[in-house]
């Protein structure tokens, strides 16, 4: 039989282990808040947006807008509204790709050297511009090799080129696509939620390179990018994953 203070005690216990309770839910719940890693549910939303395509190809899914980045080598998808291309190599400028997915009001944003490989509306940036166009802002950004060459000296990705990155802003989230790059001083004043970053090697950022370039950007996840077709495998995206000191999420190729 329990005595009234056996029952007071097993009260004080249940307190005891409320308050614990309560204690480790706003602790826990005040370390998330505060910086570092992001909840898995709003990486989920900030990523739900994008569908990687495969090596630098993205499909951008806003508000009634459907956005291409860098179609190569893709299905035939949702036919594009806007589509932004980065520079003139074959893997990023494709026509046969853009024929794909491009319609009569289809607006392509490109650099100079890869307008001149394709037709139809086209606006052209340089690294600096900025544009609004159908809702999206869109802002052009350096992206050129600092130690990749093609032969002594000269670089794949040259500054001079004017290649470019983007950063667009869609449902509200800041996306910055590198396009062709090594890291860059250029990154340190990048502000965006979610940094697509090339990691294979050879002709841009290796692993290590871009995690490097993940730490100076200014971002809440980074998705790898420039693998999967044949430049470059996932386990480059495995092993930028392992040594990012920021978040990274690695899509499903679609
Ligand atoms: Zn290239």
């Amino acid at each position: 039989m329990k005595t009234r203070r056996d029952e007071s005690c097993i009260r004080l216990s249940y307190a005891v282990i409320g308050l614990a309770l309560t204690v480790g839910i706003l602790v826990s719940g005040n370390i998330s808040a505060s910086g570092g890693a992001e909840s898995p549910s709003e990486t989920a939303r900030m990523t739900s947006i994008i569908h990687w395509l495969g090596h630098d190809s993205f499909r951008i899914d806003g508000d009634g807008i459907v956005i291409y980045i860098d179609p190569y080598k893709i299905a035939d998808g949702p036919k594009a509204d806007l589509i932004l291309i980065t520079h003139d190599h074959k893997d990023h400028a494709s026509p046969e790709d853009v024929a794909k997915i491009q319609q009569s009001e289809t607006t392509i944003v490109a650099a100079s050297a890869a307008a001149a490989k394709l037709s139809g509306q086209i606006q052209i940036m340089k690294p600096g511009d900025k544009l609004n166009i159908k809702g999206i802002s869109i802002e052009a950004v350096p992206a050129y090799n600092t130690n990749k060459f093609r032969s002594p000296g000269v670089p794949f990705h040259p500054q001079e080129s004017g290649y470019v990155g983007y950063i667009l802003t869609v449902k509200g989230v800041r996306i910055y696509h590198a396009g062709d790059t090594d890291a860059i001083p250029e990154m340190k004043s990048v502000h965006c939620d979610v940094a697509l970053l090339p990691v294979s090697g050879i002709y841009v950022m290796t692993a290590e390179e871009a995690a490097t370039a993940a730490a100076m950007i200014h971002t809440r996840v980074v998705i790898p990018m420039h693998v999967g077709k044949g430049i470059g495998g996932l386990e480059d995206a495995e092993r930028f994953k392992a040594i990012s000191s920021v978040p990274v999420t690695i899509l499903p190729i679609e």
